[in-house]
Parts: C-alpha cells; sequence; structure tokens
C-alpha cells in the first residue's frame, strides 16, 4: 500500500482554457521522492453514501522539495464529468484533498534516433515532462490533441522536435489518429511514447507495432481514460487488453 498524504491546495492558475494548473503543499511531502516528474500520484475520492474510496490518477507535472510543493494539470471536458474533474474545476485555495503515490514511473529511451510523443490533453503534462527532460539534441515530432485552438501552451523542447497540435471536433473525430499516421518518419529507429483515450490508443498501437513494426520495448502505449467509462470501469478493461496484448 503507497503513502496516503493529505495536500492542500495553495495557488490555482489557468493555463489554456481547457487547463488548469493547481498547486498543492504539505509538510507530507517531506518524504516524497525528487525526480518523479512525469510519473503519476492518484487522487482519493470518498463516496459519501457508501463509504468508497475511488482513485484518480493524474501526472506529477512538478515537484519542488525544497519547497514542499507539487503541480498537477487538469483537463477539463464538457459532458460527463466524474470525480477527479469536477473537483478541480470547484478547487479554491486551502481545499484539501488525500493522494496515494507515486506509482511506479516508467523510463523512456534516451538512446533511440529520435522520439515520437502523442497524446491527448491528459497525456500533454507528461509529455511535457519528458520534453523538458530529453537531451537537447533530441529531434523528433509530438502530436497533441487539444480540445480548442487555444488549448496550444508553450512547451520547453529540444529545437528539432516539431509540435504538431491538432484540435478535436464532431467533425474530425479522429484527426489524432489520422495526423500521426501523416507524420513523415525520420531515418533510425524511434522511441513512441503514446498516451490517449482508450479506442484510440489502440488504434495507434496497432499502427506502430503492424504497419511500422515498432516492438513492445521500442514504446510506451497507455489509455488514460475511455470514452463513455469511469476510471474503475476503464482499469478493468485495461488489465483485460494488457494481458492480451502481453501475451501476442
Ligand atoms: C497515469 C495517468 C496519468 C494521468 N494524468 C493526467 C493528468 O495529468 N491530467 C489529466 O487531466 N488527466 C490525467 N489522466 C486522466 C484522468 O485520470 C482521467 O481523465 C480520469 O478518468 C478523470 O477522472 P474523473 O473522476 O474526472 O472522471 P471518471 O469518473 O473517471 O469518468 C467520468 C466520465 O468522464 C469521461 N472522461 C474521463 N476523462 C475524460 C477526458 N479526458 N475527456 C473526456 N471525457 C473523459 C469518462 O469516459 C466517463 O464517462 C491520467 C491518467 C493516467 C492513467
Amino acid at each position: 500500500m503507497k503513502k496516503i498524504r493529505n495536500i492542500k491546495v495553495t495557488n490555482i492558475s489557468q493555463l489554456s482554457p481547457n487547463m488548469k494548473r493547481i498547486t498543492f503543499h504539505s509538510t507530507d511531502f517531506i518524504d516524497f521522492p525528487e525526480n518523479e516528474d512525469g510519473g503519476y500520484v492518484k487522487l482519493l475520492f470518498k463516496q459519501e453514501s457508501s463509504g468508497n474510496t475511488f482513485f484518480r490518477p493524474y501526472t506529477i507535472r512538478s515537484f519542488r522539495k525544497n519547497k514542499l510543493e507539487l503541480d498537477i494539470d487538469f483537463s477539463n471536458h464538457i459532458g460527463n464529468q466524474g470525480y477527479a474533474t469536477k473537483w478541480a474545476s470547484h478547487a479554491k485555495i486551502g481545499d484539501e484533498i488525500l493522494i496515494s503515490g507515486p506509482g511506479l514511473k516508467k523510463s523512456i529511451n534516451d538512446n533511440s534516433d529520435w522520439f515520437f510523443f502523442v497524446g491527448d490533453m491528459t497525456a500533454l503534462p507528461a509529455i511535457a515532462c519528458y520534453l523538458e527532460r530529453i537531451p537537447k539534441s533530441a529531434k523528433g515530432f509530438v502530436v497533441l490533441e487539444i480540445i480548442s485552438k487555444d488549448d496550444r501552451i508553450k512547451l520547453v523542447k529540444p529545437k528539432n522536435i516539431k509540435i504538431k497540435w491538432v484540435v478535436k471536433s464532431k467533425k474530425n473525430p479522429s484527426v489524432l489518429e489520422n495526423t500521426v499516421k501523416k507524420i513523415n518518419w525520420l531515418n533510425g529507429k524511434p522511441y513512441v511514447w503514446v498516451a490517449c483515450e482508450f479506442n484510440k490508443m489502440k488504434s495507434l498501437r496497432n499502427f506502430f507495432q503492424k504497419n511500422k513494426k515498432i516492438s513492445k520495448n521500442e514504446m510506451y502505449i497507455s489509455s488514460y481514460w475511455k470514452l463513455g467509462l469511469d476510471q474503475e470501469e476503464h482499469k478493468l478493461v485495461k488489465k483485460e487488453d494488457s494481458v492480451k496484448w502481453d501475451n501476442n
């Protein structure tokens, strides 16, 4: 069981129309490990009626040990919102919440010839962390699906990493997958990192694995949520899918 920490909101800033950064402070961070940026913690929500606790994973965007401060970037979406999205949209300074973690962080292969990052707004915080960390000489592409054109944010990145922002719309629901498939590949082997909605992840996984012959150890590919399912339901589908993928 991961340690549970009680943390308090100390700052809130709107990074873009659909992305809010919440900064938390806590003396419980005294033994929180450093260098976990890009990894994740889980926020805990207790349902009053049943007493059940629900866990929601969120990326550690930045942890500052000297200040005992942690930033999490919350994306917003219209329609059916769950505990975490509702909590973040109403959060105010002084609010407290419990977190567990950090979870096990996946490392990326810094020695690949180039990088290909793909994600939606839930993956934007993790991708932003990796772009800050990979070698300055790194090259490659990032394809990011955002909710509105104003959700483009400034990212610190190596000069030769090109970012393509695409805006999802009802008319263009597969814009992420279609854009990825049209990118002109560079020479050599890329390291592929993908996180997004479950069905999109499957389509992209198929593309990278079958069309581009990228093996499992040359990529991290994960679903961060699934349309129509809450995180508990998504976790079950994800587990079933990953067992099948591991065995093929
Ligand atoms: C390792 C990891 C790291 C993550 N990091 C971040 C992060 O840093 N920032 C971030 O914003 N998210 C992040 N996510 C995604 C986030 O955990 C999910 O979006 C989560 O489901 C939100 O919880 P909720 O309580 O708001 O909604 P839930 O109760 O889980 O779901 C309620 C409804 O909302 C829908 N839904 C959930 N997420 C979205 C979405 N993004 N767009 C549209 N509909 C959605 C579900 O399909 C469901 O119908 C991460 C996920 C993982 C696995």
